[in-house]
């Protein structure tokens, strides 16, 4: 047993954990897709996003509406209201929610409205935030801190393990390296060395570590030929008007594109897909 990490190590639980929201199984032989803007912004933006998403065929929307921001000057988030956006378009499209939780406090209003929580990158380490999710038995994206081994990534996992809140999913999203030609370095990696020491789900995040749209479908491929569960991406309609990470998220045709891309690739590697919910 190792000593860093330990509940979510594959000596403490033999079986792969499946993080299950409706129909939707993660961490078995389905590919699952979780696609959507970085951030609802307004409802014309996110009800149209979120068509394309579904269209494509991803199985989860994703969209912010508590943000983790480098300044305290730029957009925080639409908060509850961006939560009452995006319920609406998971009842008109049948899409199960994932949006960001940053705070302990929030996680009642949050789980009102939406299916997963997302840890983000610079809370992994949140302790206070990691044991509140613990009790609750809410599916968790936990992203990898870009500063953070996968050693303390797992770490942190084993704090909303330990609570009893088996349902957890990891993601790597990169991790900060001399490289400033990209804006993280993605740890493919970490996939091969994740899927040896752990029994949790993995999902990448090709969108923040490449920090440029073109980058997108290369990695997104790469991590699914890696052994990824799934991905997470970031998709808007109208990517040079988005007020975050807009110069990131596939538009509608690149999205479409890479869509059946990854089904080729997770066909040679002998993963299925993971059907929308109709
Ligand atoms: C996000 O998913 O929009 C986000 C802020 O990601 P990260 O926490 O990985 O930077
Ligand atoms: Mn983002």
């Amino acid at each position: 047993m190792t000593t860093l990490f330990k509940y979510s190590s594959r000596e403490y639980c033999h079986e792969n954990t499946i993080v299950q929201l409706s129909d939707i199984k993660i961490g078995g032989p389905r590919i699952v897709i979780i696609a959507g803007p970085c951030t609802v912004e307004s409802q014309e933006n996110l009800m149209a996003t979120a068509k394309v998403v579904k269209v494509n065929g991803a199985n989860i929307l994703r969209g912010g509406a508590f943000k983790t921001r480098t300044s305290p000057d730029s957009f925080q988030g639409m908060g509850e209201d961006g939560l009452k956006l995006l319920s609406e378009v998971r009842q008109e499209f049948l899409l199960p929610i994932v949006t960001e939780v940053i705070d302990a406090n929030d996680i009642p209003l949050i789980s009102e409205y939406a299916d997963m929580l997302q840890v983000g990158s610079r809370n992994m380490q949140n302790t206070a935030l990691l044991k509140a999710l613990g009790k609750t038995n809410l599916p968790i994206i936990l992203k990898r801190g870009f500063g953070c081994t996968v050693k303390e990534w797992l770490a942190a996992a084993d704090y909303i393990l330990a609570g009893g809140n088996s349902q957890v999913v990891l993601c790597e999203r990169g991790i900060r390296t001399f490289e400033d030609s990209t804006r993280f370095s993605l740890d493919i990696l970490s996939v091969p060395v994740v899927k040896q020491l752990s029994h949790l789900p993995l999902i990448v995040d090709p969108s923040h570590a490449a920090g440029q749209a073109s980058y997108v479908p290369a990695v997104a491929k790469a991590a699914i030929a890696a052994g990824a569960d799934g991905l997470l991406i970031e998709v808007n309609i109208s990517p040079e008007n988005a007020l975050v990470d807009g110069k990131q998220a596939l538009d509608e045709a690149a999205f479409a594109k890479l869509i059946p891309e990854l089904h080729k690739i997770a066909r040679a590697v002998g993963r299925l897909w993971c059907e929308p919910l109709r």
